[in-house]
């Protein structure tokens, strides 16, 4: 499949990766909009938020479930951090694999710009 965050999974693109299971992967992002910005995919290949499947929802729980592990790992339990998911185009969606963008180590305004 011709999805950059399949490549990714698949080890046809390098990533620097903080956490790798059967179900779900953790990389740095490349272009990083705090001082922590990490995705965390599910290895399998979900375009977004709105193609979830009845079946999918072991697989949202458990990579929810993995949040307090990475973010500990990260140091970020004391400050904390925001949890994105971008769905389609207009939210800022550019690539169609299903992913949270965890962020933090520095103060986001609310409601985001
Ligand atoms: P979104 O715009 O919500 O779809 O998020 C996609 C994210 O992927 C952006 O924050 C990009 O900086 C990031 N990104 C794009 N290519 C790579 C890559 N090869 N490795 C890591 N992150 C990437
Ligand atoms: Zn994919």
């Amino acid at each position: 499949m011709n999805c950059l965050f399949c490549k990714i999974a698949q080890k046809e693109i390098p990533a620097k990766i903080i956490y790798e299971d059967e179900k779900i992967l953790v990389f740095y992002d490349l272009n990083p909009q705090a001082p922590v910005h990490i995705l965390i995919i599910t290895k399998k290949h979900i375009p977004h938020l709105l193609e979830l499947k009845k079946e999918d929802a072991e697989i949202i729980g458990y990579l929810h479930g993995k949040i307090p592990e990475i973010s500990k790992k990260l140091n970020l339990e004391e400050r904390g951090f925001r949890l994105v998911s971008n769905c389609k185009e207009e939210a800022g969606q550019s690539v169609f694999h299903l992913h949270f963008h965890l962020l933090g180590g520095r103060r986001f305004n609310w409601p985001p710009g």
